[in-house]
């Protein structure tokens, strides 16, 4: 008899994907049979690259990942709730990322909410690695705006999306 396979939704705006995104996608990877990386339509503010750019940047990480864990993740972008998501991929779990202490009191409201409203799935956190813990698409954003060099947080691909960006 073989075992279902475990498969997870790892949601989050992605605006840009940076080096922080990616490790919790290696290392999500590794628990699971297939991550599905999903890409929200609507991020609470006013997103920097556009939907369509954000799927393809994402996708593009997951193509120059390393050996054959680019086979087990799939890119999709979603505009609805997020346990309808879940529950059309048949995931058994959301894959969320913690950074600091702040990122606990919103992470924890949404998998509580989440909870009752999809009881069967359950919300795994992964803690940020070491090198990645301070990494936020949001400083990254304003770092690159303002000139600065952000080649330590993000790939060379998400670079070269955010200097034409930037492009004066
Ligand atoms: P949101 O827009 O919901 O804040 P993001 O798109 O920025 O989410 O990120 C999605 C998920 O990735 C969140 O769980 C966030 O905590 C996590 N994450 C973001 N950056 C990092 C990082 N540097 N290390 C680990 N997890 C991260």
């Amino acid at each position: 008899m073989t075992s279902p396979q475990r498969i997870g939704v790892y949601p989050g705006s992605f605006d840009p994907i940076t080096s922080g995104h990616t490790d919790i996608i290696v290392r999500g990877t590794r628990q699971l049979d297939r991550l599905v990386v999903a890409v929200a339509l609507h991020t609470g503010k006013d997103p920097l690259f556009s939907h369509e750019e954000r799927i393809a940047m994402v996708q593009a990480e997951v193509a120059a990942l390393k050996g054959d864990l680019a086979a087990a993740v799939e890119v999709v972008g979603f505009d609805t709730l997020l346990i309808d998501l879940v529950r059309a991929q048949q995931a058994r779990c959301i894959l969320r990322g913690l950074r600091a202490v702040s990122d606990f009191e919103f992470e924890f409201q949404m998998a509580a909410m989440n909870a009752r409203l999809a009881p069967e799935v359950e919300t795994v956190f992964l803690m940020a690695s070491e090198r990645q813990q301070f990494i936020s698409a949001r400083f990254v954003k304003e770092i690159a705006r303002l000139g600065g060099d952000v080649s330590s947080f993000v790939s060379p691909r998400v670079l070269a999306r955010l200097r034409a960006r930037f492009a004066r």
